[in-house]
């Protein structure tokens, strides 16, 4: 989407020579009352804001700033004043020191001036955009991981602490699954690291695609996955892990000239509502489960039930 500059009450030649100073850069959108400005305030995400004095319907400049700076979308977006009646000093300097504006220009307007002081804060807001963005993408992915595109064992073990403190307190139960694929080192052996990797994703996004919104799908290890089942009693957990078991088994992970199939094994816990347990009992609840699963032949499930304490 066009950057844009919002110009209200703004008179047609500044409008006009900003349009040929800035061309295809900012688009700019001349506005005629303060409703106008409040509604495409409301719309778009303005880059720079160019108000007039001269307003038909603004009561005062100061109060309209001051909306202009608690407004979510308007905060930060630098305000200029535009006046026809020549500047008037004492406003001037009280609406600079309240921070409120960021120029403040009186007619005659030299375009040529205006624009290029305009740039300097619209490559100012364009960098802090561009930080915010980068900021964004760390923050993702501090917590993704990369190989598999799913949350990491650090948001796993955050959010395990979250649901387990909830869980004491709340009358609903809670399911987490540990899934642990079958005989892996066998399939680096025979096809290499990379058709493994490349079957990770292929879990990665099978997984994804089968479980609910809300679930909570994390990376342990290796090929070890954690999933968080919230509100999931022990019937309906078990039938979302035989159905990722059953879903696994039937996929091919490799392609049409060299098919790769495997088979994972799942220990899956349910803890009863206001279930007590910290991050090491459920791990341990969880590796009794999953060695069971392996130990009873792989390609299969083993469930446990956390009630009153106790696992059964
Ligand atoms: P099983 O679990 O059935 O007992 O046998 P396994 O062969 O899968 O044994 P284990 O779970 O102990 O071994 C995990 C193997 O997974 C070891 C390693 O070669 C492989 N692995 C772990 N992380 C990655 C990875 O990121 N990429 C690839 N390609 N392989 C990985
Ligand atoms: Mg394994
Ligand atoms: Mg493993």
């Amino acid at each position: 989407m066009a950057k844009i500059i919002l110009c209200a009450g703004i008179n047609e030649s500044i409008t006009t020579g900003l349009k040929n100073y800035f061309l295809d850069a900012f688009d700019i959108l001349p506005l005629d009352s303060v409703q106008s400005l409040m509604d495409a305030i409301r719309t778009f995400r303005a880059s720079l804001i160019m108000l007039s004095t001269d307003l038909p319907d603004c009561g005062s400049i100061q109060e309209l700033s001051i909306a202009l700076r608690s407004h979510n979308n308007t905060e930060t977006v630098p305000l200029f004043i535009i006046t026809n009646t020549g500047p008037d000093q004492k406003e001037k300097i009280k609406l600079f020191q309240a921070g409120l504006i960021d120029g403040y220009f009186a007619m005659p307007i030299n375009i040529e001036e205006l624009a290029a002081y305009a740039s300097v804060f619209l490559q100012r807001q364009a960098l802090q955009e561009e930080l915010e963005e980068k900021n964004l993408l760390l923050s993702k992915m501090s917590i993704t991981d990369e190989l598999m595109q799913i949350f990491n064992r650090r948001y796993l073990m955050h959010r395990l602490d979250d649901e387990l403190e909830r869980i004491k307190r709340y009358d609903y139960p809670l399911s987490i699954l540990m899934l642990d694929i079958d005989f892996f080192k066998n399939i680096n052996d025979k096809f290499g690291h990379i058709q493994g990797d490349n079957a990770l994703r292929g879990l990665g996004l099978l997984l994804k695609k089968n479980i609910r919104a809300m679930d909570i799908l994390c990376r342990y290890g290796g090929e070890e996955i954690v999933i968080i089942l919230p509100h999931m009693n022990a019937k309906g957990s078990l039938l979302t892990a035989e159905r990722l078991r059953t879903k696994v088994s039937e996929t091919d992970f490799g392609t049409i000239e060299i098919p790769l199939k495997f088979t994972i094994s799942i220990g899956l816990v349910t803890l009863e509502e206001t279930a007590d347990i910290g991050i090491d009992g459920l791990f341990q609840l969880l590796d009794q489960q999953l060695y069971k699963a392996k130990n009873s032949g792989r390609n299969q499930v083993s469930a446990a039930v956390f009630r009153n304490n106790t696992a059964v």
